[in-house]
C-alpha cells in the first residue's frame, strides 16, 4: 500500500480536549477525528488497528468453538421489557431510547443479552443441541455521563460481545474457562501488559466475574492486589484484613455534648482529643432505590474509613444507591447535615454498620440533634443494633485477604469482562430448552464483553514516548514502512519499491511512503504514526546503503539494502 493514496493528515498540535497520551496522539496523528462528543470517526490508518485486533479477537475465539454473528443494533423495547432492564436502562439515561414513525419505543443497543437470548432461545429446543457460545463485533450505544478520553469512553464504541448457553452450572464453567482461556491468549497477542482482577458481580452474586485490566496511570479504575498470594481485585470488590480498632473498654455511660460546628471526623478529633478516628462512627444517609420503593437508608462506618457504594448496592440488594440530599436527611433524621448517628435515629430508618464496628465499645457519634454528638455509644444499648455487613472499601497497605501481606494498589483500564450470568435474563424472559427429562429448563448463561476500540487505545497508553505511538507488532497499522525521502530521484524510488515489494513477497505488512514532504517531516510523521520498523531510503540508495530504524527504543542504524529484509524479519520476531 502506498501512503500517498491514503488518506492521512496528522496535525501540529494536540487537540484540546485530550487529557491522556492515548487521545492525545490518536488525535494527533489523524487516526481518530471527532464528530461530537464520544462518537469519532476512524481514519484509514485507525480502521487498519481495529480491524487486526478484531481479527486477533476472532481467531481467538473461534478456536474455543464459538460463533460469529451479526444481532441488530436497533432493538424494539418488548424485548427490555422481558428481561425487566426497560425502566432502569431509560432511567438511568445511558441508553439511547427512540421512537419509530408509528410511535413504538425502540433503543439502540447498549449490550445484547435480550436479543442474543432470545434469538438462542427460538433457535435451541433440545439439551441435544448445547452448548452454544455466539459471539459478534459491533457498535454499541451508551450515553455515558462523562465520554472522553479519546476511544477509552466513548458513546458509540465497538465491543465484541459473547455469550454462552449451557444446560447446567459445570457447563458455564467450563465455557467461562474457554473464555478466560482466549482472553488470555487475545491480550497477550496484542502485545499488552494486562492483570485479570476479580470484579463485582453485582446483585446475580456469586464468584463469577472478572475483569482484564491493562495497567496504566491513566486506568479509570484502582485495582488492589498481593505479589505474594496472586490476589487482585478491583477495588469495587476487593476485601482485605484490618486490624481491629482500638479497644474501648467496658461500656460506659452515655454522654451527650454540645458540639456546634463539629461536623466532621477532622472536627470531631480536635474537638475530642483522645477520641481516635478508630472509635468514631460516621453515619452517613443514603438515597437508595429498589425495583418497586425507595428509601433513606443510614450506614455506619468507623471514622478512619470509607464506603464502598458498590458493596452498598449488593448488601441492600438494591437497584442504586446515592448520597442523600440536604433535604432528604434533615426529612429523615430532623437534624442538619454533620450531626446525624445512631442514638434517636427514627425507627423507619433502616441502621446498616460497617463489620468492623461489630464489638467495638464506647463510640463517638452522632444523635440526630443539631448541634450534638455522644460520646460512649453502645450498639444495642444506646441505639438499635444495626445490621452488620461488609461495607467498606480496601486500601492499598491493608492486608492481602490471603497472605495477609500489604495489598499494592495500581491503575487499570478495563479492556475485558468475562461473566457468569446463571438464569438471570433466560428465567425472566422464559428462555429455557428441554432437558434430558423432557423438562423445560432455563438455559445457564454467560456473557462476555472485549473493548475493541478501548483495547488499542490502552495499548498506546503502554506504548507511546514523546516522539508518539510505538505500536505493538501486532495491531500496528502495518507492521514496517520503506520510506523514500525523495520521491522524485530514480534510484530511491526503484530502490525503495524494491525493498517494498520484496518485503510484501515475504508477507509482511508493508507500506511505501512515496509521500512528497520534507525528510525531515517525514520522519517526525512516520515517529507519530508510530510503525514499529521503518526503511529510509535516502542520500545513500545509489550505494545500496539505507537507513533502519527499530521505533521501540528508536534505534536507528545503517543496513546495506540487501540485509534489509533479514533485520525487519528478525526485527518483526520472525
Ligand atoms: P466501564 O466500567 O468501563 O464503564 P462496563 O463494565 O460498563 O465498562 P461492559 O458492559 O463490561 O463495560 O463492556 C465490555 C467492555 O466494553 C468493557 O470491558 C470495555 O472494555 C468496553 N467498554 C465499555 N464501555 C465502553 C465505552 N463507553 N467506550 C469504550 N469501550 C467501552
Ligand atoms: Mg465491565
Amino acid at each position: 500500500m502506498r501512503l500517498s493514496q491514503i488518506l492521512i493528515s496528522t496535525l501540529r498540535d494536540d487537540p484540546a480536549d485530550a487529557e491522556i497520551p492515548s487521545h492525545r496522539l490518536l488525535a494527533r496523528a489523524g487516526f481518530i477525528v471527532k464528530t461530537a462528543a464520544g462518537v469519532y470517526t476512524y481514519a484509514p490508518l485507525m480502521w487498519r488497528v481495529v480491524k487486526k485486533f478484531a481479527q486477533i479477537v476472532r481467531e481467538e475465539l473461534d478456536r474455543e468453538g464459538a460463533n460469529e454473528v451479526m444481532l441488530p443494533i436497533i432493538q424494539p423495547k418488548e424485548l427490555w421489557v422481558s428481561s425487566g432492564r426497560w425502566d432502569r436502562y431509560v432511567t438511568d439515561g445511558i441508553m439511547f431510547s427512540l421512537k419509530d414513525r408509528k410511535g413504538s419505543d425502540m433503543c439502540l443497543g447498549p449490550t445484547h443479552e435480550e436479543v442474543m437470548t432470545a434469538y438462542v432461545d427460538a433457535q435451541v429446543n433440545s439439551y441435544k443441541q448445547l452448548p452454544v457460545n455466539c459471539y459478534q463485533i459491533q457498535d454499541k450505544f451508551r450515553d455515558e455521563i462523562r465520554p472522553r478520553f479519546g476511544l477509552m469512553r466513548g458513546r458509540e464504541f465497538i465491543m465484541m460481545d459473547a455469550y454462552s448457553f449451557d444446560a447446567d452450572q459445570a457447563g458455564l464453567d467450563e465455557a467461562y474457562q474457554k473464555m478466560r482461556r482466549a482472553y488470555c491468549r487475545i491480550f497477550e497477542r496484542c502485545g499488552v501488559e494486562y492483570t485479570v482482577v476479580q470484579a463485582d458481580s453485582g446483585a446475580i452474586g456469586g464468584a463469577g466475574s472478572e475483569e482484564f485490566m491493562v495497567i496504566a496511570d491513566s486506568g479509570e479504575d484502582a485495582i488492589l492486589f498481593c505479589r505474594e498470594s496472586g490476589y487482585a481485585a478491583n477495588v469495587e470488590k476487593a476485601q482485605s484484613q484490618l486490624p481491629a480498632a482500638p479497644g474501648g473498654g467496658e461500656a460506659k455511660a452515655l454522654e451527650k455534648h454540645s458540639t456546634p460546628d463539629v461536623k466532621t471526623v477532622a472536627q470531631l478529633e480536635a474537638f475530642f482529643p483522645g477520641q481516635v478516628a478508630g472509635r468514631m462512627a460516621k453515619t452517613v444517609l443514603y438515597h437508595v432505590t429498589w425495583k418497586n420503593k425507595e428509601k433513606v437508608v443510614a450506614v455506619m462506618m468507623r471514622g478512619d474509613l470509607e464506603i464502598n457504594e458498590v458493596k452498598l448496592t449488593n448488601a441492600l440488594d438494591a437497584l442504586t444507591v446515592r448520597l442523600a440530599t440536604e433535604d432528604e436527611i434533615k426529612a429523615a433524621t430532623g437534624a442538619e447535615v454533620g450531626f446525624a448517628g445512631p442514638v434517636g435515629l427514627p425507627d423507619e430508618v433502616p441502621l446498616l454498620a460497617d463489620e468492623s464496628l461489630q464489638g467495638v465499645t464506647n463510640l463517638l457519634t452522632g444523635c440526630n440533634e443539631t448541634g450534638f454528638h455522644c460520646l460512649n455509644v453502645n450498639l444495642g444499648r444506646d441505639c438499635r443494633m444495626p445490621s452488620f455487613k461488609e461495607l467498606r472499601t480496601a486500601r492499598a497497605g491493608e492486608g492481602c485477604p490471603i497472605s495477609g501481606k500489604p495489598l499494592e494498589q495500581a491503575r487499570g483500564i478495563e479492556v475485558g469482562h468475562i461473566f457468569k450470568l446463571g438464569t438471570k435474563y433466560s428465567k425472566a424472559m422464559g428462555a429455557t430448552f428441554m432437558d434430558q427429562g423432557g423438562k423445560p429448563t432455563p438455559f445457564v448463561m454467560g456473557c462476555y464483553g472485549i473493548g475493541v476500540s478501548r483495547t488499542p487505545a490502552a495499548a498506546i497508553e503502554q506504548h507511546f514516548d514523546d516522539k508518539g505511538m510505538v505500536w505493538p507488532v501486532a495491531i500496528a497499522p502495518f507492521e514496517c514502512v520503506v520510506a523514500m525521502l525523495d520521491p522524485k530521484r530514480d534510484e530511491q524510488q526503484q530502490l525503495a519499491t524494491q525493498l517494498y515489494d520484496q518485503l510484501r513477497a515475504d508477507g509482511v505488512d508493508v507500506c511505501l511512503d512515496d509521500r512528497a514532504m520534507s525528510p525531515g517531516a517525514k520522519f517526525k510523521d512516520l515517529e507519530l504514526i508510530g510503525v514499529p520498523v521503518q526503511v529510509f531510503v535516502g542520500r545513500k540508495a545509489g550505494e545500496g546503503q539505507v537507513e533502519f530504524l527499530v521505533r521501540k527504543g528508536m534505534q536507528k542504524s545503517e543496513c546495506a539494502a540487501t540485509d534489509v529484509r533479514a533485520n525487519v524479519l528478525a526485527a518483526l520476531g520472525r
